[in-house]
């Protein structure tokens, strides 16, 4: 007997035509840093500065988000130095760190932003994201997340935090986005 049974009617079981209209209507995107944009070790250095690998791959990814009039901003718990070099490399230019909790600060990006909830794309890897990730349009989360985090997620990465997730999602946004013609007729 299987653990549990199929859930073909669960919310998290969208119709790739639900999926696509989401994805066309997201206008920012915003990434979890740990075990999202690295895989979430954290590198202490003795005077306490922090260090984390970011992966290449998801740059162009970010790139590709910000060629179709993507925003692009980063919402971390935790405050790094090397975040914000990262987000100067990317050309990211709205960062926020040490988010206590997620969603106020997540409330408050978008709302400097004048972007609604539901035009927003969000992705995480821990139990501190689910507000946001129930509150965004589309959700995204890593293979490694905690069960009720890939539950609340419309679409969890192969890859994980790190080793190229964040590139995996941006092209599965804009495959979505670009799938829009075809949701009609029920392509999966
Ligand atoms: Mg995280």
């Amino acid at each position: 007997m299987s653990a549990s049974p199929p859930q073909r009617s669960s919310a998290r079981r969208r119709s790739q035509h639900e999926l696509a209209a989401r994805a066309r209507a997201i206008r920012l995107a915003v990434f979890d840093v740990d075990g999202v944009m690295t895989d979430g070790r954290i590198y202490l250095g003795a005077s306490g500065e922090e260090m984390k690998a970011f992966n290449v791959l998801d740059g162009h990814g970010l790139k590709l988000l910000r060629e179709q009039g993507i925003e692009v901003a980063i919402l971390s718990g935790r405050r790094a130095g090397c975040v914000d070099r990262r987000a100067v490399e990317l050309g990211i230019r709205h960062v926020v760190q040490g988010a206590g909790e997620k969603l106020p600060a997540f409330l408050q990006l978008i709302t400097k932003l004048d972007v609604q909830a539901r035009d927003t794309c969000y992705m995480g890897d821990d139990v501190m994201d689910l507000p946001v990730l129930e509150a965004c349009g589309l959700a995204f989360s890593v293979p490694d997340a905690p069960h009720e985090v890939r539950r609340a997620a419309h679409h969890v990465t192969r890859r994980r935090g790190g080793e190229g997730a964040v590139r995996e999602a941006c092209e599965r946004l804009l495959e979505l986005r670009a799938r829009i013609g075809a949701a009609g007729r029920g392509e999966g």
